[in-house]
């Protein structure tokens, strides 16, 4: 289905020493919260995917292997030449995006078995189709993952390529492992926005964490799904507000910047105080004290923020540097 393994002679092949894109991006791009606020996240892609769908953002690398339009090249590159090249921007992460990183598992941990000694945080952009194989092989490396809930209905799922109870799984698995997981639902108007959809997401992910982050971002017809008009921020808020009804403790309306009120922004789930200002994928303000708390009421809020070997105090320097640089 990825069409990127092979059988070559008898022999089983993977992709390995290339990407199809390197960029260093804000942290609040993938979109993680609350993981290093304000910091950059070199990331990285390969080609190829096991969904299929028609609205994908991604699809010049995702469906290349497919769709002979997207003509996209491969860079040839080593893992030790990507983390030199997060060092020398200041990046504190490295995340493989772009495409779908489970499938180019063994490329992904090769650069991450370097980049964690160095310091930074690894993390995937997923679709959330992963077999617990595949969790255990990256479970050494893996500290993040950023997951596409993107229907509770597994007749839809199906229909791009996968199924509801794998990507649900995934979740559950990745969080009783101990990786950070933040979740998001691209909003598709006729798509996945009922009410009783949306809210049955939502207790999902509150059967596996309140804590959980839960990302509604606003679709744009794209690729080949150019019919449904796209989110607006009604939508959005609407949404988000259920999932806070439903007992998520931290819900964001991401991609309509300024639109959205105070849902682009992290808040105490004990007092309500703004902890984290963003507009877009720029953070303003982060008034979190140096263990990751709330300084109005004391209470720690669920995330990683601060990479080992660094203390709040010097990452929050990090995260002020790196917000006015992107
Ligand atoms: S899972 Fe993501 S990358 Fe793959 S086709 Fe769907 S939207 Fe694109």
């Amino acid at each position: 289905m990825c069409k990127v393994r092979l059988n070559s002679a008898g022999q089983l092949r993977v992709p390995f020493g290339y990407v199809s894109g390197a960029a260093c991006d804000p942290v609040e791009k993938k979109p993680f919260y609350h993981l290093l606020p304000g910091s950059g996240a070199l990331t990285f892609g390969m080609f190829g995917c096991d969904f299929h769908c028609a609205y994908c953002q991604n699809w010049i690398t995702s469906q290349a292997l497919r769709d002979e339009s997207a003509g996209t090249r491969i860079q040839p590159i080593t893992s030790d030449e990507l983390v030199g090249a997060a060092q020398r921007q200041g990046a504190r992460l490295m995340v493989s995006s772009y495409n779908e990183p489970f499938i180019t598992s063994e490329w992904a941990a090769e650069v991450f078995a370097r980049a964690r000694p160095a310091g930074l945080v690894c993390g995937f952009v997923s679709n959330g189709n992963a077999t617990r194989e595949a969790l255990d092989f990256l479970e050494p490396w893996l500290q993040a993952v950023n997951i596409d809930l993107k229907t509770f209905d597994d007749r839809r799922y199906r229909s791009l390529g996968g199924t509801l109870e794998r990507v649900i799984g995934t979740i559950r698995d990745a969080h009783a492992r101990g990786i950070w997981v933040e979740v998001v639902t691209l909003l598709v108007p006729g798509f996945n926005d009922t009410e009783a959809e949306l809210r049955a997401m939502a207790r999902f992910l509150v059967s596996v964490s309140p804590d959980i982050p839960w990302h509604v971002t606003a679709f744009h017809p794209d690729y080949r799904m150019k019919e449904p008009r796209a989110t607006e921020a009604g939508d959005l808020v609407r949404a988000a507000e259920m999932g806070v009804a439903e007992g998520l403790r931290f819900v964001y309306a991401g991609n309509l910047s300024g639109r959205v009120g105070h849902w682009e922004d992290t808040r105490c789930s004990g007092c309500g105080q703004t902890l984290v200002r963003r507009r877009g994928f720029r953070m303003i303000e982060d008034r979190l004290s140096p263990r990751g708390c709330c300084p109005g009421c004391g209470r720690s809020i669920p995330g990683i923020w601060a990479a080992a070997g660094e203390s709040r105090r010097e990452s929050g320097m990090l995260d002020r540097r790196n917000a006015l640089s992107t």
